[in-house]
């Protein structure tokens, strides 16, 4: 009887290294939960029961060693308990066991650390800021706020209706989101925030899904099923802008269907202006087609200090069109709180990042991912105002610190050089919202969805080496990257 129980708390535990961990750690990755099958967790629950009882009849049927006699009932259920309580820790270690690589290198960053995407010290003047200023968006003739709402991976699915309703009392009239922001949590937040208001903003989504990105291959109707899903969710009758999303190809850009569905969904009223955000190392291709098509209305593009020339070509050239310009990724990388040693810095920077911004006319207004209310009192202290000559000091001092960490949005200048064909800027852009942005779990889910992961860096010889012409340790990083978003 003994050995049995024995044989069968090894089996739970064998179950709970290979079945419950494997799907633990599946869960802690972002895997979809919805595909995932619930078999592992049934089985190893199975498996716990019947350890339990085998346990618990043994100890009943316990005899002494020496008079064959049975132990009191007291001690007999004693003896259960204790062989039930091993068992059971047991198996919980070896489930636990499966991730434990894993949680000594990031889960300390979830659980331990709290990455700051805002001041560590909230100044009093900040308390209570509004908006200062509103931009003309090209065409459409919408007057937005400078500084406005976004809500995509920066936000790690934080962003509450409450906060976003607190955006719009702040003076936000534009809110920018996208059905595969936080597995649709963004539209449907945002949603209940613009009740009774919806007329006031100005409302910006995708062509999108909540499990992905629309592109070629997508028929009319599929686009048009798209939108009418964000409509659902955004308890709305029309969007005002609806972007071709994170658009890496003028195959996607142009594809015909998506602007045949704009069509039809304009003429029912459904959508009002077309748009192209970007911020793949096509950026430069795919933007100056999208001015040259005269297709579209507005394009957000990843735009910071420090950007390379031939963006300030493309923004100036959008704003000639009259095409309306939307900064994204404004802070480029959002290292200061964990590069810049000076606390002054620390609270100077993001501020100074939106005025540098905003310091170009051409920009109709730039959208910042926030969650808490300190945020909005830190970010919309800079609405309205210019750069000092103390922002661009620290300005300078950042990018002095981040030459070398941060991937620019826009390049791709090493891809050719990875035999694996690596989606090198995703990869270090992932680990960006893991590090900085204090988004893991949203960082690790996308990193799941890559067709090729880091793990072939581990044993590559690294042709990719030096072929960054910003000085980024590419094989160290992706390694880094790959320990930091993926459950070994
Ligand atoms: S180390 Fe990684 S990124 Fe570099 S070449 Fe090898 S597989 Fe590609
Ligand atoms: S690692 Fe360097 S070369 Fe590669 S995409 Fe990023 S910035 Fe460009």
């Amino acid at each position: 009887m003994g050995q049995r129980v024995i044989i069968a708390w090894l089996i739970t535990c064998a179950l709970g290294y290979f079945a419950l961990g494997r799907s633990l750690a599946r869960l802690v990755e972002g895997y979809d939960r919805s595909s995932e099958s619930l078999l592992p967790i049934l089985l190893t629950a199975a498996a716990i029961v019947t350890s339990l009882i085998l346990t618990f009849r043994w100890a009943r049927a316990l005899r002494s060693g020496t008079t064959n006699t049975q132990p009191t009932g007291r001690r007999r259920f004693l003896l259960g308990a204790l062989g039930a309580g091993g068992g059971l820790a047991a198996t919980l270690l070896a489930t636990f066991s499966r991730i434990s690589d894993w949680y000594a290198i990031s889960g300390r960053h979830i659980f331990l650390v709290r990455p700051p995407y805002k001041a560590d010290q909230q100044l009093d003047e900040w308390s209570g800021a509004r908006v200062r200023e509103y931009r003309r968006l090209g065409r459409t003739e919408a007057r937005i706020s400078d500084i406005s709402l976004g809500s995509g991976s920066g936000t790690g699915g934080r962003q509450t209706a409450e906060v976003a309703r607190e955006a719009i009392d702040r003076g936000i009239n534009y809110f920018d989101t996208a059905p595969d922001y936080s597995g649709a949590n963004s539209e449907n937040r945002l949603g209940q925030a613009m009740k009774g208001v919806r007329e006031q903003m100005f409302l910006a989504t995708k062509f999108c899904r909540p499990t992905g990105h629309l592109g070629p291959g997508n028929s009319v109707q599929e686009y048009i099923e798209a939108v009418e899903g964000s409509l659902e969710r955004l308890q709305t009758d029309w969007v005002d802008l609806i972007h071709i999303h994170s658009c890496d190809s003028i195959e996607r850009l142009m594809d015909e269907n998506a602007h045949e569905a704009f069509d039809r969904l304009k003429e029912a009223g459904k959508v009002r202006f077309l748009g192209v955000s970007t911020h793949t190392p096509n950026l430069e291709a795919v933007a100056n087609h999208a001015i040259e098509s005269n297709r579209f209305d507005v394009m957000m593009l990843a735009y910071h200090h420090g950007a390379w020339p031939g963006l300030e070509d493309i923004v100036q050239r959008a704003a000639q069109a009259d095409i309306g310009v939307v900064a994204m990724k404004t802070l480029r990388g959002a290292m200061h709180q964990g590069l810049m040693s000076s606390r002054a810095d620390r609270e100077s920077y993001t501020q100074a990042a939106f005025k540098w911004v905003l310091s170009n006319p051409a920009v109709s207004g730039l959208v910042i991912s926030l969650w808490e209310s300190a945020q909005l009192d830190e970010f919309l202290s800079a609405s309205g105002e210019a750069p000092t000559a103390e922002d661009m000091a620290c300005l300078q001092r950042y990018e002095e610190l981040a030459a070398a960490k941060h991937c620019r949005p826009h390049c791709g200048a090493c891809l050719g050089q990875c035999p694996e064909e690596l989606a090198i800027h995703d990869i270090l852009r992932y680990k960006m919202y893991f590090e900085h942005y204090g988004a893991q779990k949203e960082a690790m889910r996308l990193y799941s969805e890559l067709e090729k992961k880091a793990d072939s860096c581990i044993a590559c010889s690294a042709p990719c080496t030096n072929a960054c012409p910003y000085g980024i340790p590419i094989a160290q990083s992706t390694r880094e990257a790959h320990a930091l978003l993926e459950i070994a």
